[in-house]
């Protein structure tokens, strides 16, 4: 049974979001505009949404190998690898979740490589597959100030995906209802940084793995009331929580950050082994990375821009650092896990010593342990386990001696 009452409102949700999707249809990558898409008429997929539950459903590793048949390398991105090759074997958890006989068609797809080059491969692979326009936001890159001229090029950028969102769809988009989904978008994101907000709470009543199932909503019906409602609730809920210290980690003694990709196929494994060790991951870059708080309805195109141009993975190391510094001091972390993924670098941050410069900055431990998104074979229960354990030992001994 669910402890949160939200965990067991949000399987309706997404019953009735995969149920109900129809044409016209776009796909979208998770960080993408899908404002805009929505906004012109379309419904929504997002096949990291779908890479995520070929993970967490530990299918993934019967699709992964499919792909690297199909020429697609080990080491690449496994939410790509699983997905594609869950295509190839005409299979998809949808079937068994939902009842939907295959992934939904799409009459549009576009990417934002804002996150990474991955996407493009992936969505032109089944742009190909669909015979379906495809159509890319290519931003600058790993920026520390993202400037107006930055800005500017996306918006350019955008027009080009309304203009062929328009053809497809048949009419033009009203930029009234583009103004209301990005209220609705924006109302969505600063609930859900609420809620996120609730573990700065000692004892925190959420834990990073609570937050990358409560985050579904934000992720695919950004844009829509059902997000808001959600969050509304969901905040109403952790709010009293916290307002009874009610810990989701009882007995919490120890307060972690976690940088990364989640480990979507040993989430509950994850999850049992800091409640174990009374330690709650109270916070991570993951879960906020669907804030955008430079939304604004009364200037979409820029203010989206902006938004999803300044997202954690598309900035320089010294933005991160800076990021990382404020979110241990907020959320008064005691250490920080830095989750090396093995198939994706782009979200990987501890391969160019950011760990050490930001333990040198603020005293904070530091830990790096070796996993994967959906890869299982890259990540080991055992290794994991120990390491954990012995990182978490270390800072309760430091925190005693205090
Ligand atoms: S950011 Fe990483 S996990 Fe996400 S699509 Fe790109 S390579 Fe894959």
């Amino acid at each position: 049974m669910p402890r949160l009452n939200a965990q067991v409102k949000l399987k309706s949700i997404l019953r009735d979001y995969y149920e109900n999707l129809e044409a016209p249809l776009a796909w979208c990558t998770s960080a993408g505009p899908a404002e805009i898409l929505r906004a012109m008429g379309f419904d929504v997929y997002f096949p990291e949404n779908h890479g995520a539950l070929l993970g967490a459903s530990r299918k993934a590793l019967k699709y992964i190998p499919r792909a690297h048949q199909a020429g697609y390398a080990g080491e690449i991105c496994s939410y790509l690898t699983a997905d594609i090759g869950a295509w190839l074997m005409h299979e998809t958890p949808l079937t068994e979740a939902y009842g939907l006989p295959s992934i939904p068609r799409p009459d549009l797809i576009v990417f934002n490589t804002n996150q990474c080059r991955e996407v493009a491969e992936w969505f032109n692979f089944f742009g190909e597959e669909f015979d379906c326009p495809v159509v890319g936001v290519f931003p600058p890159r790993h920026l520390e100030e993202v400037t107006r001229a930055d800005i500017d090029q996306v918006v350019a950028q955008f027009r080009n995906v309304i203009a062929v969102g328009e053809e497809v769809i048949g009419k033009p988009l009203d930029p009234e209802r583009l103004k209301e989904t990005l209220r609705l978008s924006l109302e969505g994101t600063t609930l859900w940084k609420k809620v996120l907000e609730t573990a700065r709470n000692v004892p925190s009543p959420l834990t990073f793995f609570d937050g990358t199932i409560l985050m579904a909503p934000v992720v695919v019906l950004r844009g829509t009331q059902v997000c808001v409602d959600f969050y509304r609730e969901a905040l109403a809920e952790l709010e009293e929580l916290a307002a009874r210290d009610v810990a989701a980690v009882p007995g919490e003694q120890v307060r972690l950050y976690w940088e990364g990709m989640p480990i979507w196929g040993r989430l509950r494994f994850m999850a049992d082994l800091f409640v174990e060790q009374r330690a709650c991951v109270v916070a991570s870059t993951y879960c906020n990375s669907w804030v955008f708080d430079d939304f604004d309805p009364d200037d979409p195109l820029p203010s989206m821009a902006a938004a999803y141009t300044k997202i954690f993975i598309n900035r320089g190391e010294m933005t991160k650092l800076e990021y990382l510094r404020r979110m241990v001091e907020e959320y008064r972390v005691d250490g920080i896990i830095f989750h090396d993924s093995k198939t994706c670098f782009n979200n990987t941050n501890s391969r160019f010593g950011l760990p050490r410069k930001l333990q040198e900055a603020t005293g904070i431990e530091t830990l790096s342990i070796d996993g994967d998104l959906n890869d299982l074979r890259f990540f080991s229960d055992g290794q994991t386990r120990t390491r954990l354990e012995t990182f978490i030992e270390q800072l309760t001994m430091k925190s005693m001696s205090m």
